[in-house]
């Protein structure tokens, strides 16, 4: 299955395609694991999942950040989120990313970007501000953002990487912090990560139960994986952690039956909702993940009213939904 993965991940890497998704919004199925690309859309979906029981924290979608001007418009978008969040007075909070306030070309930059988003989230009630964890290259410049930011805020945080052999030190650098614990979604060489999917829910395990055995802040497990959400709720039960210290988290579109169970059952629930126009890269990485989900894209580029759409966006999906097409033959059910 790793061609394809690689696949998806290259199209991600596009930003030819990126560019030209962009001016359509989400699409291919994209739309069922993206809440749109307006303030309303979004504060709608937040509500529907408030009303479940359910909190969100909001990824406001970017890729491709390379000049000031357009980390700018990243750092205001995220505010007008934060702002509506406030004002419509949903139970949410923001995810961003540290590529999208400046870090691939100016470091500084990002870091005064992220001071100013967290400035405004002491605000609103201290809003929590969590940074994503993106490629390895770029976890030294959160590492370094993190330990000057830490002191001055206590609503910020970030995601350790299962896969990561520096996981479990993470994890013991940051007891203080709220800190969200993956799998890890990129490509990562063996000098780095671990590459066998027995390995990387071995190493994820073994950094979440240390950490909820020592944690002094709250600790999201964020996976659609039921076999080690299973394992989680046991090994709480056995080590008498509270519900209180800890929640569940997963995306927007993915498993939605199995999220709502677990928030029935008294657990903290997070749903991650990605929101814009910037949704290719995103989509393409969860199709990475997982390609049974090519099914609902496949399905959509047949439709004519798809195919009728812009120009450009028509010629790339008509060459895209080829090489998917072909692919989705491979792919097992
Ligand atoms: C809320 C959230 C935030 C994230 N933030 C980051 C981040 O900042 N940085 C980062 O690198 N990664 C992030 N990720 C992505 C993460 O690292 C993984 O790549 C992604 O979650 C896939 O791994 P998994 O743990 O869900 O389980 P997988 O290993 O993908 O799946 C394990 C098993 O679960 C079952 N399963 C999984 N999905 C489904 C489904 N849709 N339907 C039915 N069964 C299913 C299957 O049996 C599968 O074999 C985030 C993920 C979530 C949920």
């Amino acid at each position: 299955m790793g061609v394809f993965k690689n696949i998806f991940i290259a199209l991600s890497n596009n930003k030819y395609l990126n560019d030209a998704a962009k001016q359509v919004g989400p699409r291919m199925g994209a739309n069922k694991v993206v809440a749109g690309n307006t303030i309303p859309q979004l504060i709608e979906t937040i509500e529907y999942l408030n009303e479940n029981k359910i909190s969100v924290t909001v990824d406001n979608l970017g890729e491709f950040v390379t000049t000031q001007k357009e980390s700018q418009k990243a750092k205001e978008e995220i505010l007008e989120i934060m702002e509506a969040i406030n004002q419509y007075n949903v139970d949410a909070h923001m995810s961003v990313k540290l590529s999208l306030l400046g870090s691939n070309f100016d470091l500084d930059l990002a870091y005064q970007n992220l001071r100013e988003i967290l400035l405004k989230a002491n605000e609103y009630d201290n809003m929590h501000i969590n940074i994503d964890t993106e490629k390895y290259d770029s976890l030294q410049q959160i590492v370094e953002v993190l330990d000057k930011l830490k002191g001055e805020f206590k609503n910020v945080g970030t995601v350790i990487q299962g896969y990561l052999y520096d996981a479990e030190k993470l994890i013991d650098k940051y007891p203080n912090l709220r800190l969200r614990l993956v799998k890890g979604a990129y490509k990562e060489d063996e000098t780095i990560a671990y590459q066998t999917k027995e390995d990387i829910d071995a190493n994820y395990i073994k950094i979440i139960e240390k950490r909820l055995l020592n944690a002094k802040n709250f600790t999201s497990v964020a996976t659609h994986d039921h076999e080690i959400i299973s394992h989680v709720k046991q090994f709480m039960k056995e080590n008498h952690i509270e519900k209180d210290q800890m929640e569940f988290q997963m995306l927007y579109g993915f498993r939605s039956d199995l999220a709502q169970s677990i928030a029935n059952e008294g657990y903290h629930f997070t749903v991650y909702v990605p929101y814009g126009d910037d949704w290719f890269a995103y989509f393409m990485r969860r199709l990475a993940e997982r390609p049974q989900n090519l099914s609902l894209a496949v399905k959509e580029f047949a439709t004519p009213e798809t195919l009728k759409k812009a120009g450009l966006f028509s010629a790339i999906v008509l060459g895209s939904a080829s090489i998917l097409g072909l692919i989705s033959k491979y792919i097992r059910k």
